[in-house]
């Protein structure tokens, strides 16, 4: 017999060194000389595989390259099957058997393989039977045989998870769909049922639950109100969402039922929370249909839902603005009342320290009369300066190396006075005693603080702690003092010098600029957290009412948001699907959903791709650029607009923004205000992705189950 292992190990370094068709020719007469030799059958299977896959990647027409293909497979498959009843207890057997079967669509015989790799008894060494176990060196000797013999059942239970979630579940999905087609929504939507049971840890079959649910809600009599068949379907959604929560395809289904519910704060919520998703699973995993999220790689795929996830947060914007325009006069000033116990509670939310109370703000603005100060942001102190001289005679004297006592005769505190004033489009805040004597704050409708507060949701600058806010001040302060000083540093002496007067304009706008990047005003604090606030009780009012008005929802208002998907993807599937197409294997492809036990489901769920978050990534670009939308279609009057622009805290958050807003909380966050940062980010984000070129089709597939064989061989 070790001349016959001899032989073999022959052939295959004849094969290794690419003189594939001698190497193939001698396997078989080796294996014809050899009838009992497994070592000489197991040869011929493996060259037959390999010779498939280059056939199938081969030249000529798909037709001839399937046929040439499926003709090896099929002596490979004899010659597995052949190896199979000479050593019936060898494990690598049954996965190199397997993954023939895999290769040749006949799922259920690759399952029931791959099964039999798990449960042979006593296993014999992989080793007696292949003789490419330590071909090149001492493997053999380095690995036990009880190593070699777990290696197979790893290799079996990698291969099983691929196929099924490659294969088998796309295959039942498609198959449900028909039935849906062929006989209806209701029984679709049963055998969906199936399906989900029989692959509880797969993503698609969960989903594919709730995607017929819905398909057949949807069909329902036009006389029918869906909103009773609209929740059970959530229920569904809900349950797959929170069981796969990397799942960026169910977040997509679940966001948009949520919306046709009108439960719009969730939808939001849902969209967000899809939005910052890490690691999210390949869309083309458990898109329904098979192959209906297009793009050519994930982070393309990934793309095309985020555009999805921002037009439905769009939508929730333009329903809210309607909304409010139907609002009458009153109810929309009512609006705009907030208690400061409401507003404290915002803030409470993001710092558990409470470093900030909306009632020492109110005293302040009391006592003081004013709703801003400035402190000196060198000092470790935390003396507030009202007055802007004041607070450079103390820079100036108590820090005359970071700040030139000389700026103090460079500036003209009459033309500060006036920048800052021309700034200052916070107004329209007060305090204010509701029925009760509950301390509230009152904005005057009259700002235009509602389109501020359309606008903000959208750019989601949430609220942030107080000390956060101070730190990031201070570092911008000290940045433009730094700033200030090299300029002065180059002033000549003399006032009547030209360089003298062409500088001064420039330092006084240093100056401003530090000053409105450094003050400390309440309102802007305030206005963030209402807008936080504000924007989910709208969001809260527009539910309430479309519930308290009963409103119907027809399959319209369904097709509205779920677009239904073309037939023709199927086709497009099935072409895309691989070069190892063989026609023979039909009845055996009918392997599905109702023969799968619970064990299927192992490793199913390991989904693999790069460990990169691509959607936010994405998330920063598409949504600022949505937001500028937004922005030029709410332009109309100028109002919110400046508040914005002229809002501190906007400027402030563009620079710092970016890294922060997705923090945990998805409803207080957002992405930032600033857009080139954001592209740049993106365009950044993109190259640093690494896409599996070959992570679609199955060919690819196939390449990667035979990698693992060669990789043994080699
Ligand atoms: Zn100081």
């Amino acid at each position: 017999m070790d001349d016959v292992r001899a032989a073999a190990r022959a052939v295959l370094l004849l094969d290794h060194e690419g003189d594939t068709d001698e190497a193939l020719k001698q396997a078989h007469v080796l294996a014809a000389e050899h009838p009992k030799s497994a070592i000489a059958q197991r040869l011929v299977g493996d060259l037959r595989y390999a010779a498939a896959i280059r056939a199938a990647a081969g030249d000529g027409s798909e037709k001839e390259r399937e046929a040439e293909a499926a003709v090896h497979l099929r002596a490979a498959r004899h010659a597995l099957l052949a190896t199979r009843r000479l050593a019936p207890d060898c494990v690598d057997v049954a996965v190199a058997l397997g993954d023939v079967f895999c290769a040749s669509k006949m799922y259920g015989l690759a399952e029931s393989e791959f099964r039999r790799a798990q449960r042979v008894p006593c296993p014999v060494d992989p080793a007696d039977n292949n003789v490419t176990y330590g071909l090149y060196g001492d493997d053999e000797d380095e690995s036990t045989a009880a190593e070699r013999v777990e290696e197979a059942r790893e290799r079996a239970r990698r291969l099983y998870a691929t196929m099924t979630v490659e294969k088998l579940v796309p295959i039942a999905v498609e198959r449900v769909l028909d039935v849906a087609k062929d006989h209806g929504a209701a029984e679709g939507r049963k055998q969906a049922k199936r399906v989900a049971e029989s692959f509880p840890n797969l993503a698609r079959a969960q989903y594919l639950n709730a995607y017929m649910d819905l398909e057949f809600v949807r069909g329902l009599d036009a006389t029918i109100d869906r909103t009773a068949f609209l929740r059970r379907t959530l229920t569904i959604a809900e349950r797959a969402a929170q069981a796969f929560p990397k799942s960026a395809v169910i977040a997509s289904f679940h966001a948009r039922l949520l919306f046709v519910l009108g439960e719009y704060d969730a939808a939001e919520r849902e969209c967000r929370r899809a939005l910052v998703m890490k690691e999210p699973d390949d869309p083309q995993h458990d898109c329904i249909p098979p192959g209906s999220i297009s793009g050519e790689n994930r982070g393309a795929r990934l793309v095309s839902l985020a555009c999805e996830f921002h037009e439905l947060l769009n939508r929730i914007l333009v329903l809210a603005s309607d909304y409010w325009n139907s609002m009458t006069s009153e109810r929309q000033q009512g609006f705009l009342f907030v208690r400061l116990d409401v507003l404290q509670g915002e803030y409470n939310k993001v710092d558990q320290l409470r470093a900030f109370t909306v009632s020492d703000v109110q005293s302040f603005v009391k006592e003081k009369g004013s709703w801003r100060y400035w402190v000196c942001p060198i000092c470790v102190g935390n003396k507030k300066f009202l007055d802007t001289g004041l607070l450079l005679s103390h820079m100036c004297s108590k820090h005359p190396r970071a700040v030139l006592p000389r700026l103090q005769s460079v500036l003209d505190p009459k033309l500060t006075e006036k920048a800052l004033e021309g700034d200052d489009s916070l107004d329209g805040l007060s305090f204010c005693q509701d029925s009760d004597q509950k301390d509230m704050i009152t904005f005057d409708k009259r700002s235009d603080l509602f389109k501020w507060l359309f606008y903000a949701p959208s750019s989601g600058v949430g609220p942030k702690p107080f000390a956060e806010i101070r730190e990031t001040k201070r570092h911008q302060g000290n940045m433009l003092l730094e700033s200030i000083k090299e300029r002065m540093k180059t002033l000549p002496a003399d006032k009547s010098a030209s360089e003298f007067a062409e500088a001064l304009p420039e330092i006084h706008n240093l100056w401003h600029n530090f000053l409105r990047a450094s003050v400390m005003d309440y309102r802007a604090i305030i206005l963030t957290l209402a807008r936080s606030f504000l924007w989910k009780e709208l969001k809260k009012c527009m539910t309430e009412d479309q519930k308290a008005t009963a409103k119907f929802i027809s399959a319209a208002d369904i097709d509205a948001v779920f677009t239904k998907e073309d037939a023709s993807i199927f086709t497009k599937e099935d072409d895309t699907d691989g070069a190892l197409k063989i026609t023979e294997s039909h009845e055996e492809s009918k392997v599905h959903a109702a023969d799968e036990s619970s064990e299927t489901t192992g490793n199913g769920t390991q989904l693999s791709g790069p460990p990169v978050n691509v959607t936010e990534s994405v998330d920063d670009a598409v949504f600022t650029k949505e937001e500028a939308s937004i922005f030029t279609k709410q332009d109309d009057t100028d109002g919110a607009l400046k508040i914005i622009e002229s809002h501190e805290e906007s400027e402030v958050h563009a620079a710092d923004e970016s890294s922060e807003t997705a923090g945990n909380d998805t409803e207080q966050s957002g992405p930032p205000v600033n857009i080139t940062e954001s592209v740049d980010n993106l365009e950044t984000k993109a190259k640093n992705l690494q896409i599996d070129p070959n992570s679609d089709g199955s060919i690819a597939t196939s390449e990667a189950c035979s990698s693992d064989q060669n990789g043994q061989q080699a």
